[in-house]
């Protein structure tokens, strides 16, 4: 069911499950209430490594609905089997979920060769076999290319291969380089990919953490950022207020170029986020 690439303006807050209960309340009193102030379309929850955070997916995704919101939990193989997903889309239905992040999902460390075993385009067959229309898919796209791809004409081919599986939408991981998502949508067009591609979005607000993370995913960070932001590494506030006023540029220019939305990588945190969403009135 994959639906054009129109589709009005969004924005969504990517959250990870906390570990437990009193956790997962203190997520949505004190973070989820702060950015469903910006009227998001969606919260979605992350599923750890290899399915760790099977019960806290769950558990978070029910919170938010709880409190109002419309969440989306994110899903992946992990250890499951297609038995124990097919159950899991049937509780989420249950629940009131309409829409699912499908994902191959990181492999826990000690995964090594097996970890091409399931792919994100078995699992949106799955999805649609098993649930029909019942939930909008949305799956992950990589404007710099993915770590894994043997080149960015195979990466394209993987992504394709999911939304002609019944993808709706993609979303990015991060990336800096406003040209590195603007010749991605001319390459997704030219391969006949008309479901809407929405820019994930990661606040900055700590260079090590950045430059952690983006190692792990294969995220760019420029030279000239990771430069500036070495000279205020003694200064939190100057990194914060900094952080903001680069990435507020970077959502406007991807907006300007056609972006359909923008799904912020929140980290559990509503300050740098909500400073952005702002900005951009
Ligand atoms: P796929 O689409 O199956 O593959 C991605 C790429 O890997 C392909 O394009 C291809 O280049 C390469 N590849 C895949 N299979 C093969 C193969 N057999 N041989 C060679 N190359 C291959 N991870 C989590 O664990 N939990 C999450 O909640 C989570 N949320 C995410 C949300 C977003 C928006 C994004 C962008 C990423 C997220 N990730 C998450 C990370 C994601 O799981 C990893 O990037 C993972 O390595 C690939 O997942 P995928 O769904 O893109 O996989």
């Amino acid at each position: 069911m994959s639906s054009t690439r129109q589709r009005a303006t969004q924005i969504s807050f990517e959250f990870f499950p906390p570990r437990d209960p009193a956790g997962q309340a203190k997520l949505v009193t004190n973070v989820a209430h702060k950015l469903g102030a910006l009227g998001p379309a969606y919260f979605s929850v992350t599923y750890g490594a290899g399915g760790t955070t099977k019960d806290g997916t769950q558990q978070t995704v029910r919170s938010l609905i709880e409190a109002g919101y419309a969440a989306a939990p994110h899903l992946s193989m992990g250890a499951d089997d297609s038995d124990d997903i097919r159950s899991l889309l049937d509780n989420y239905a249950t629940d009131g979920v309409t829409r699912i992040v499908a994902l191959r999902g990181d492999q826990p460390s000690g995964f090594g060769a097996h970890r091409f075993a399931h792919n994100a385009e078995a699992l949106v067959r799955l999805i649609r076999e098993h649930s029909g229309d019942q939930f909008e898919i949305e799956v992950a796209a990589y404007p710099e290319v993915h770590p894994d791809a043997q080149g960015a004409e195979f990466d394209l081919d993987f992504f394709k291969r999911k939304v002609d599986a019944g993808a709706d939408g993609a979303i990015t991981q991060y990336f800096y380089n406003v040209d590195a998502y603007e010749d991605f949508l001319e390459r997704t067009a030219q391969a006949g990919i008309n479901v809407p591609i929405v820019p994930g979005v990661m606040p900055i607000t700590n260079l090590d953490a950045l430059i952690r993370f983006s190692d792990k995913c294969g995220a760019e960070v420029p030279r000239w950022l990771r430069q500036v932001l070495a000279d205020k590494q003694d200064d939190e506030q100057g990194t914060i207020n900094f952080g903001v006023e680069v990435v507020t540029r970077l959502c406007q220019r991807l907006l300007a170029l056609g972006a359909p939305g923008l799904h912020f990588y929140t980290l559990n945190r509503w300050g740098a986020t909500s400073r952005i969403c702002q900005n951009l009135g």
